[in-house]
């Protein structure tokens, strides 16, 4: 399997490279040039999780140092469990969020930092990530403590939800927070810009741990690979998935497990109020958009930079089209899809989780799998008022709660960053 940029084929990365860096040198995204079909039968998943991931994440890593170590780190990084609830005859939820920081972006995170550990570096590298809201603590709480390596958290400051904020913030040692006056997209643009500033080059080894490192892309694909497969095993049909979709991670390695012949039948994004994909499946013509607040935070974004990626796979619009379907849910119907859900069904969601809810029931009815992207607890601020409940709150959230919190603002400009750069990080 070949690495390479998504816009400069001729740039070619090992694995362990394309972790480090990132980004590919020509700020395209590394790709796999060409997605294996496997024989599936050759996968296993009653052997539990551990051993399956493994086998797979093998396929991508053969060859690679960081192949040995693979037993250890997926059994370090993927810890806790992952349920499938049947809701109704055709509906199904999974449940991503029950790993340390409620979210699946637990699952990169920690297979990512597991992978940096194994690397043992000798130069002290800095990991910048922005974040909508779910990353930065996933990343914090992922490489907390691992040495020689720095973690430089950038979020919109006042745009994501107090908890959130705290579990971003509650960290020391080897992270940092910053609260980026702006959003988003800003923080996203920040980091790339740091990317490719010299100064930033040759004072610090600089890497990332946003959705866009393939590090945190595979470990999804794993999860995709193997509910899609043991569905398929237990009820000889294949599934459909209803992602909650923001910057496109989690739903391109929804496509990455479909293209490598893991049993799924169809995938639908759901989005917020953002509706660039919808938007640009129904035009043809994709528009970078400032991205809107919504209820919904981790999937505020306007310019999904995983889109890249998905046009690589369907180069052609109308493949493109053929293969992706997507549905925008505006922040009225969240609530009261929160709202009737928890009536009806008894089963409380996060805002996120509630986008794909509402999309499954404009659906067919056929199997379809609604994706639970984050604890319903991350987000008491927008459903305790709205069902008159209190959440209860997980163990491993109150652990965090009863932390510290330590934040710096910053202005959204690469000279700022800069400037709290020299006086923080030392490489
Ligand atoms: C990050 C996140 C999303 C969006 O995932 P992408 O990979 O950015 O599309 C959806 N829901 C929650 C809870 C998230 O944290």
């Amino acid at each position: 399997m070949k690495f390479i940029s998504s816009t400069d084929p001729k740039l070619i990365y090992t694995f362990s490279q394309a972790l480090l860096k990132g980004l590919a040198d020509d700020g395209g995204l590394i790709v796999v040039d060409q997605l294996p079909k496997l024989e599936i039968n050759q996968f296993s998943e009653t052997q539990g999780y551990t051993y399956f991931s493994r086998q797979l994440l093998h396929e991508f890593m053969s060859g690679d140092p960081l192949d040995a170590d693979l037993p250890l780190r997926c059994k370090n990084a993927f810890n806790y469990k992952f349920p499938l609830l049947k809701l109704s005859q055709n509906t199904f939820m999974l449940e991503l969020f029950h790993g340390p920081t409620l979210s699946f972006k637990d699952f990169g995170a920690r297979f990512l930092a597991q992978s940096f550990d194994a690397m043992a570096l000798k130069n002290k590298i800095t990991i910048f990530v922005a974040t909508s809201g779910d990353t930065g603590s996933a990343v914090a709480s992922a490489f907390h403590k691992l040495s020689n390596i720095n973690v430089v958290i950038l979020y919109p400051a006042g745009k994501v939800s107090n908890r959130q904020a705290h579990q971003i913030t509650c960290w020391k040692d080897n992270v940092f927070s910053l609260a980026v006056d702006g959003n988003f997209d800003d923080c996203q643009r920040l980091m790339k810009a740091a990317f490719q500033d010299e100064w930033f080059q040759n004072n610090l080894h600089l890497s990332t741990s946003n959705s866009i490192n393939l590090g945190r892309l595979l470990p999804q694909v794993c999860y995709y690979a193997f509910c899609s497969l043991s569905y398929f095993r237990h009820r000889h049909t294949k599934p459909g998935f209803v992602i909650p979709t923001g910057n496109l991670g989690n739903a391109t390695a929804a496509y990455w497990a479909k293209a490598m012949g893991f049993p799924i039948r169809e995938i639908v994004l759901a989005t917020n109020a953002n509706s660039v994909i919808p938007d640009y499946l129904n035009t043809g013509n994709f528009q970078a958009r400032a991205s809107i607040p919504t209820l919904a935070n981790a999937m505020d974004v306007g310019n999904p930079s995983n889109l890249q990626r998905l046009q690589f796979l369907f180069p052609k619009f109308e493949t493109f089209k053929e293969n992706v379907r997507a549905m925008s849910v505006s922040d009225d119907i969240i609530k009261r899809t929160i709202v009737d859900v928890h009536r009806h069904q008894d089963i409380i969601m996060c805002p996120h989780t509630a986008t794909a809810y509402h999309v499954r029931q404009q659906l067919s009815n056929e199997p379809w799998i609604i994706v639970a992207t984050a604890h319903p607890a991350k987000f008491n601020n927008v459903i305790e008022p709205l069902l008159d409940i209190k959440l209860k709150v997980p163990v491993q959230l109150a652990r965090l709660l009863a932390k510290k919190t330590h934040v710096e603002g910053l202005e959204p400009n690469l000279d700022a960053l800069k400037a709290w750069a020299q006086n923080h990080i030392s490489s």
